[in-house]
């Protein structure tokens, strides 16, 4: 392997998915088909396509970009190929429920799959990925014969499909789309423009579904007024046949910092007398079902965050373990010392450390918001169904935001290791950091998502969607304080949950006083902190159930963990029992070296300060 290969991080996803959330217990009765050996079947045919079809093609796209010609988007060479034999593979439905025709696979195995390929090519997955999202919204709205008629082409991957909100004005505010709809006989009439649209035009299917926000006549201003239709580029026949192009065109692309071989598209809409479309709901209803797909995509958009900054990590560690320089640091005056691999210093260590701690916590999180997906939907109708819908609505922002923020610093710290070689395009760390910017801007800027954390998760249903959420962390600390070995660790993490408790207090008197300016400029800090908790929690978890797995192997293997001597020569022949350690070692990094940052949030948030609110520029 060498320090531009692609490594598909199996041994985390697996202890994630069968020792930390246990995919194997999900209650959900369509899953009673699958065991474990099938999921590990289905990961190992996932990174071989990863590792084999998806990686080679991720520098070279980024290199050539795509390209815009006749009004038509061509891919970067070998989208195609890659393309059919994702497809071929059956890779594109495997999410979607069996009974829509759909693979049916567990939402964190679904989420697993999709890390792989998005770490293998970021820009590659944006396409097939956001057509699952528009797949998913379908199952749950579409008409009987959407459902019934375009859904198929969706999981067969015959066609794709893209979400269309944004618009030059009309960016974060959501609500200022002019985009207009009029009615037509059974359907209808789109005009407007659409800027920024990922995957809007391509030449990896016949055709493309958008999903569109636009505004009716007689809709009120805001975005109680937008209504959600279905545009085809290619409208269809009532047997599902192509039938004429559709009046959408795209009329150009742009031009990027990263993720060059993602088509981010400007479409103009009904031009020639208004594109054909489709309602999906009721009138008025935009973007309440517009939400539902943009949750599903902001998970999605934490998947991308870990997936990325995986293999940014895994580059940096196979670099740091090859790169010779420099001498131990005890020796440095010696010109004879040994010249040692740069994975020896410890500051290479330390951001090798942070960089593995935190994609460990990111993926558990991930995984952890598929379960309670699934668990949401085991439970439908009961108090105990609502609580995992709690979860999802508080902790998704955290995915989002807190994953994408850490993603970019992740990749980052990793082309720090590679030093110079890190910032040339020989080396794929300049990509990564590239790459991973616009996860903290597309699908609600985390500013936007800080906003809508403390604005609306933390007080709706009374705040108990957001105690739910305490409530489940704070479970988790208790357990962690029951082991002695971790005294220290939850000394730490319960400090932080307790300054997470004070400055939320300070939160919401703030929004009590309707002091909202001053709340919303410590929206972010508030998003941070709570994302500190959750993501030690995260690992609190994980290193409980991997010091207990540890001690099962030295125990078969007769070891005595105490004795250091025979628990290194162990450990050099054992590679699972090291796994675990690095467990302990991430809730260790994560707590001592991390987690203070909550104080300063704190700090900040509680202080008296309003130089944000007075400043003027
Ligand atoms: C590569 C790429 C792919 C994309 N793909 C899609 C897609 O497929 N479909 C689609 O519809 N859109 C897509 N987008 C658009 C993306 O969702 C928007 O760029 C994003 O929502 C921000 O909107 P904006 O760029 O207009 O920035 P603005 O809304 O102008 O925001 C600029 C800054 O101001 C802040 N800000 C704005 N309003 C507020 C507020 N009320 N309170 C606090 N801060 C605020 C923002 O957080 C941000 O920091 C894509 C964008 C990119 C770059």
């Amino acid at each position: 392997m060498s320090t531009t290969d692609f490594v598909s991080p199996i041994w985390d996803i697996s202890f994630s998915l069968f020792e930390h959330i246990r995919i194997q217990d999900l209650p959900n009765t369509e899953y009673t088909d699958f065991d474990m050996e099938m999921y590990k079947m289905v990961l190992a045919e996932a990174a071989k396509l990863a590792e084999e079809t998806l990686a080679p093609l991720n520098a070279a796209g980024d290199r050539e970009g795509c390209h815009w010609k006749d009004g038509r988007v061509h891919t970067p060479k070998g989208y195609k190929q890659a393309y059919k034999k994702y497809v071929e593979g059956g890779w594109q439905g495997l999410s979607i429920e069996a009974e829509h025709g759909g693979g049916g696979l567990p939402k964190p195995m679904a989420l697993a799959v999709v890390e792989l390929f998005t770490g293998a090519c970021a820009s590659f997955i944006m396409y097939p990925g956001l057509t699952v999202a528009v797949a998913n919204l379908i199952t749950s709205m579409g008409s009987p014969w959407v459902r019934a008629t375009l859904l198929p082409k969706l999981i067969s991957g015959q066609w794709a499909g893209t979400m269309c909100l944004t618009e030059p004005q009309a960016g974060s505010a959501v609500g200022d789309v002019r985009t207009t709809a009029r009615r037509k006989g059974d359907h209808y009439l789109i005009e407007g423009n659409k800027i920024f649209i990922s995957s809007g035009d391509h030449d990896l299917t016949e055709n493309i579904l958008h999903v569109m926000l636009a505004r009716l006549p007689d809709a009120p201003p805001g975005i109680k007024g937008l209504s959600l239709f279905l545009v085809p580029k290619v409208w269809i026949n009532e047997d599902g046949s192509l039938a004429e192009p559709n009046d959408v065109h795209c009329t150009g692309i742009e031009h990027k910092m990263g993720l060059n071989g993602s088509s981010t598209c400007t479409l103009s809409i009904g031009d020639n007398g208004g594109a054909k479309a489709w309602l999906i709901g009721n009138e008025g209803e935009g973007i309440l079902r517009m939400f539902s797909l943009m949750n599903e995509a902001r998970i999605g958009v934490g998947v991308q965050s870990y997936a990325v900054a995986s293999a940014a990590y895994h580059a940096a560690l196979s670099y740091a373990r090859e790169r010779i320089q420099g001498t131990r640091i005890s020796e440095f005056k010696n010109a004879e010392a040994e010249r040692i691999p740069i994975i020896e210093h410890p500051d290479v260590k330390r951001m090798l450390l942070h960089c593995r701690s935190q994609v460990s916590a990111m993926r558990a999180l991930g995984l952890s918001l598929g379960k309670f997906a699934d668990l949401h939907v085991a439970h439908q109708g009961s108090p105990e169904g609502q609580r995992y819908m709690d979860y999802l609505e508080v902790l998704t922002p955290i995915c989002k935001s807190w994953s994408s923020d850490q993603c970019f610093e992740v990749a980052s710290w990793a082309l720090q290791i590679f030093g110079g070689y890190g910032y040339i395009g020989e080396y794929p760390a300049e990509q990564y950091v590239r790459d991973s910017k616009v996860f903290s801007i597309y699908e609600g800027t985390n500013g936007i998502q800080a906003l809508d954390l403390i604005g609306r998760k933390m007080s709706q249903h009374g705040g108990r969607s957001f105690m739910a959420t305490m409530e489940l962390l704070n479970s988790s600390i208790n357990k962690l304080g029951e082991v002695e070995e971790f005294a220290s660790e939850h000394k730490a993490l319960a400090q932080a949950r307790d300054r997470l408790g004070s400055a939320a207090m300070k939160m919401m008197g703030l929004g009590m006083a309707k002091k909202v300016d001053a709340a919303a400029a410590h929206a972010c800090n508030l998003l941070n902190l709570l994302g500190d908790v959750v993501m030690a929690v995260m690992l609190a978890d994980q290193a409980l159930i991997a010091r207990d797995a540890l001690a099962q192997l030295a125990a078969q293997a007769g070891i005595d963990l105490g004795d250091s001597e025979s628990r290194s020569s162990w450990l050099e022949e054992h590679g699972k029992a090291r796994f675990y350690i690095s467990k302990l070692d991430d809730l260790r990094y994560f707590c001592h070296q991390f987690l203070p940052r909550t104080a300063a949030l704190e700090m900040m948030i509680s202080s008296a300060d309003s130089s944000v609110l007075d400043c003027s520029f």
